[in-house]
């Protein structure tokens, strides 16, 4: 069975001051969790997040990493940097980083792949934007970016990596899809998994809805079979909506 993640994703929110009183709220809330629980947080509060994370059931994971072992790329953080901060998780492909800075499967493969080679987690982002799914382009467009964002990875790394369906129409709007469209959209992830990978990564790959998912939403969402959890961006800034999401199943 598929054990549920649920990850927030801070985004540009929180100073370190911010995010270590935020942990610290948040660790009892969520000690009692069924689920594995992650924030995503600023590449710079992540030595704070770890620190106030110490001795919790909390994960930590960074926004994004870069695919170059080191050299001139301004701005850029490395996997090894982050694994020397034993950050567990990382996101990849954001639908803002894809809109904001020209984040593109081919890079998303390549950062995928410097995570795995550095033994951290990849939150992998697909999702289509709102003309798309108006133009009925949604599977095609989801169909690309699994199959050249993923493309070359084997079934271990499968054990480590980490879907997540953000419709973009759906992240920061308070749009949600209705709890049976994310249900379908994430079984056609899995069908193209089992199809163009293998039928045995198709079951055990994780695969999270993200897109306004917030405490009035989560259990009905969290309810359907083939969601294995969330990647929640504004709820997750507040401890305890974030707490009463991850103890969804209570
Ligand atoms: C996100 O940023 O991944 C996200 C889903 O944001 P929100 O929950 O705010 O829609």
């Amino acid at each position: 069975m598929r054990k549920a993640i649920i990850a927030g994703n801070w985004k540009m929110n929180k100073t370190m001051a911010e995010t270590k009183a935020m942990i610290t709220e948040l660790a009892p809330l969520v000690s009692g969790a069924d689920c594995d629980v992650v924030l995503c947080v600023p590449f710079t509060d992540l030595a704070a997040a770890k620190k106030a994370a110490r001795g919790t059931n909390i994960k930590i994971g960074a926004e994004n990493v870069h695919w170059a072992e080191k050299g001139a790329f301004t701005g850029e953080v490395s996997a090894a940097m982050l694994k020397e901060l034993k950050v567990d998780y990382v996101i990849i492909g954001h639908s803002e980083r894809r809109q904001y800075f020209g984040e593109t499967d081919e890079t998303v493969n390549k950062r995928v792949q410097a995570a795995l080679a550095a033994k951290l987690k990849p939150i992998v982002c697909v999702g289509e934007t709102e003309t798309e799914r108006e133009e009925g382009l949604t599977e095609k467009v989801l169909e690309k970016q699994l199959i050249e964002g993923l493309k070359g990875f084997k079934s271990k790394d499968f054990d480590k990596i980490v879907i997540a369906y953000e419709p973009v129409w759906a992240i920061g709007t308070g749009k949600t899809a209705t709890a049976k469209d994310a249900n379908e959209t994430i079984g056609y992830i899995r069908k193209v998994l089992a199809k163009k990978f293998h039928k045995s990564i198709a079951e055990k790959t994780r695969i999270q809805y993200g897109g306004s998912m917030n405490t009035k939403n989560c259990k009905e969402l969290m309810a359907e079979e083939e969601i294995d959890g969330g990647l929640i961006g504004g709820a997750s800034l507040k401890a305890e909506d974030f707490a009463f999401i991850v103890n969804y199943n209570k």
